[in-house]
């Protein structure tokens, strides 16, 4: 019989101190967005699109930091920061502060594929996806109540300041952002992450989230990482490509990697947050110095999904 190359898909839905009854939405989000991308990947899909289904179904599900349900950043808009990469040909694209659209790592998909560039900001994304025919949205389709209250509590109590460059955001403040890392059965690792951001961050803030190295990475010789948590540390760490070096050097132990990472995330920088990988055959790690990180696995080499919060 002809042996079948593996196939991994690992997902999560955001690492920060979720609440107890937060809990479940957070399981039942993440395994869907598992078995969505898993369908996908089983039939022969490919890496890329498995990622960019198991994040969509994520953006759309408000329980989530990503799409419809992110936070408001201090002028009471949603401004959306995504990325994607495949590791066979390093190709990536990516939006940030993105508005009007419900989907944006669909956005970063169509860049990495049909452009030349890889980073479009604000506007000039919002009208490439237009010029490719990705339907926006208003602002009132992606805002739900629940960020609403917490937007005018936050505003409130009068913590709509910039994130301070000293100190990395403390992941008591909701987190919720989306990522997903797969390999494919021609060998292909694809990993995207896709968010809202900080809560009450500055108009124009963008995190690591839309950082092709910091929030996302592929590379089909060594693994995939998505990266959640307080971006402005995870940008200084070079989180998603930190992970990578990490695997190079440790005879790719994707969980030591990811153990690593955060370790060293926490040591330069008292960051927090947490990393989902996968190594080039497909073994899964995952690590988080939150009080919960939202993740579901699932490989050709095991029987059923695994997922916690
Ligand atoms: N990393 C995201 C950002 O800083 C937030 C998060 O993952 O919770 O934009």
């Amino acid at each position: 019989m002809k042996r079948q190359r593996p196939v991994s898909l690992v997902v999560h839905g955001g690492a920060w101190n979720i609440p107890d009854d937060e809990a479940d939405a957070h399981r039942r989000g993440v395994l869907n967005a598992l078995k969505a991308g898993w369908d996908l990947l089983r039939d022969g899909g490919t890496a890329v699109e498995a990622v960019e289904r198991s994040i969509n179904v994520m953006e759309n599900d408000e329980t989530f930091n990503a799409g419809r349900g992110s936070v408001l950043n201090a002028a009471g808009e949603i401004e959306l920061d995504a990325s994607i990469m495949e590791g066979k040909g390093l190709r990536a694209g990516g939006v940030a502060a993105v508005q009007n659209i419900a989907n944006p790592i669909s956005v970063a998909r169509v860049i990495m594929e049909k452009s030349d560039i890889v980073l479009l900001v604000g506007l000039g994304a919002t009208r490439f996806a237009k010029e490719h025919g990705i339907a926006t949205c208003g602002q009132d389709a992606l805002i739900t109540g629940r960020e609403i209250s917490r937007w005018r509590e936050a505003q409130a109590s009068g913590t709509a300041t910039p994130v301070s460059r000293k100190k990395a955001p403390g992941r008591s403040a909701p987190g919720g952002t989306v990522g997903a890392v797969a390999l494919d059965a021609d060998g292909t690792i694809a990993s995207g992450t896709s968010t809202g951001g900080t809560p009450n961050k500055h108009q124009g803030r963008v995190g690591d989230s839309s950082l092709i190295g910091c929030g996302t990475y592929a590379d089909n010789e060594i693994g995939g990482v998505s990266s959640t948590g307080g971006g402005e540390a995870i940008i200084r760490v070079v989180m998603a490509k930190s992970v990578i070096d990490m695997m190079r050097s440790n005879g790719d132990d994707p969980e030591q990697a990811a153990k690593d990472a955060i370790a060293l995330l926490k040591k330069r920088t008292g960051g927090e947050g947490g990393v989902i990988v996968l190594n080039a055959s497909g073994g899964v790690g995952t690590a988080f110095n939150t009080p919960r990180m939202a993740r579901a696995f699932i490989t050709s080499s095991i029987k059923g999904p695994i997922a916690a919060v």
